[in-house]
């Protein structure tokens, strides 16, 4: 990067709340990063948010590395045999750890202003989610405790069929449960963030008429530009007229970072993931577009090997065209719009 073009991406780092909105750091240092054990034969070695870790996409060092002010966190992937109550209660005591080791890096944010206020002091704002319903064990009391632990946002689903709704990789077409639709009701309620990450194109459209509160698609891509699907069903890509349709009711659209994979390149670089971000802010608008990296849960492009790669990103969107106030949207400013309005405050 020329020094002129590194001082305009820096600025703009300055300038945005830079917020990525969803990744499973948590939940990969908890298994001490067994997903992506290079040396299978040897036990992972373990590592700890609070320290620039050796191995994995995102830590707090890292974070601020790349400037970043708010990073949504997920406290559960339900793939795991432990109770899902028990695991996002494991995770949580992980995460509370290793803020209490650097309580200088991150904080726990729980409003917009407490982000705000990470920014202000150079921290980092850990937000926290929950990657799918199976988390409330059929139980709306579960819903009321983890919003008093912190918690903002729930995906509906991850991959499969729970007592809320169909995940994208069980579709029969059945979408929403009442439950899962009282679960919305409840969350509106409480103002928390509705996430339909994961849904079945069906969820997704039940979800979207049960909200009161804008709909958020915390870390998906765009089905039209997608050259293989792997092992996800295609409704985990959102079509042009859902992208449209969570922009309409005040939403955002966070694009995840594996390029790679959707475009069955390996050489997929910070550039090809650029013109993703570009499609969504074309079809929804620059406004309704964020960053859902799924670090430490997706397969990131090169040239974002781990988040320090950040300002490669921004270096290609500039090189797209995007004016300094799209790209403060984009980086994060709009997940901060959307966070205000939904949880209020
Ligand atoms: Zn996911």
């Amino acid at each position: 990067m020329i020094p002129d073009r590194q001082e305009h991406v820096m600025r703009l780092h300055r300038q945005a709340p830079v917020i990525d909105c969803h990744n499973d750091s948590l939940i990969a240092v908890l298994n001490g990063d067994a997903h992506y054990n290079p040396l299978k034969h040897r036990p992972p070695r373990p590592r700890r948010l609070w320290e620039h870790g050796a191995s994995g996409h995102w830590d707090f060092p890292r974070a601020l590395a790349a400037g970043q002010s708010g990073q949504v966190t997920n406290l559960l992937v339900p793939r795991v045999k432990e109770d899902p109550c028990k695991s996002i209660l494991k995770a949580y005591r992980q995460l509370q750890l290793d803020l209490a080791a650097a309580p200088h890096m991150a904080l726990l944010a729980t409003t917009a202003a407490a982000v705000e206020q990470a920014r202000h002091e150079g921290k980092v704002a850990v937000i926290l989610t929950i990657e799918g319903g199976e988390g409330l064990e059929g139980d709306l009391d579960l819903l009321h405790v983890y919003h008093q632990l912190g918690v903002r946002s729930l995906g509906l689903t991850w991959m499969y069929r729970n007592a809320l709704a169909e995940g994208n990789w069980e579709d029969s077409g059945a979408g929403m449960t009442s439950f899962g639709r009282a679960v919305i009701r409840e969350m509106n309620a409480l103002r928390m963030l509705v996430d339909v990450a994961h849904a079945t194109e069906q969820t997704f459209w039940d979800a979207l008429e049960a909200s009161s509160a804008p709909v958020i698609c915390s870390h998906t891509s765009c089905r039209s530009l997608v050259k293989d699907f792997h092992t996800h069903a295609v409704s985990r890509y959102l079509s042009d007229e859902q992208m449209k349709a969570i922009a309409s009711q005040g939403g955002v659209v966070g694009i995840f970072f594996s390029a790679n994979r959707e475009l069955d390149d390996d050489a997929a670089d910070a550039t090809d993931l650029a013109r993703f971000i570009a499609h969504a802010a074309t079809v929804c608008g620059p406004a309704h577009v964020g960053l859902g990296s799924d670090f430490d849960g997706g397969h990131p492009p090169h040239g974002l090997e781990d988040m320090r790669g950040l300002p490669n990103l921004t270096n290609a969107l500039i090189d797209l065209g995007f004016s300094d106030a799209e790209l403060v949207g984009i980086l994060g400013g709009n997940w901060l719009r959307v966070f205000r309005m939904v949880w209020g405050g």
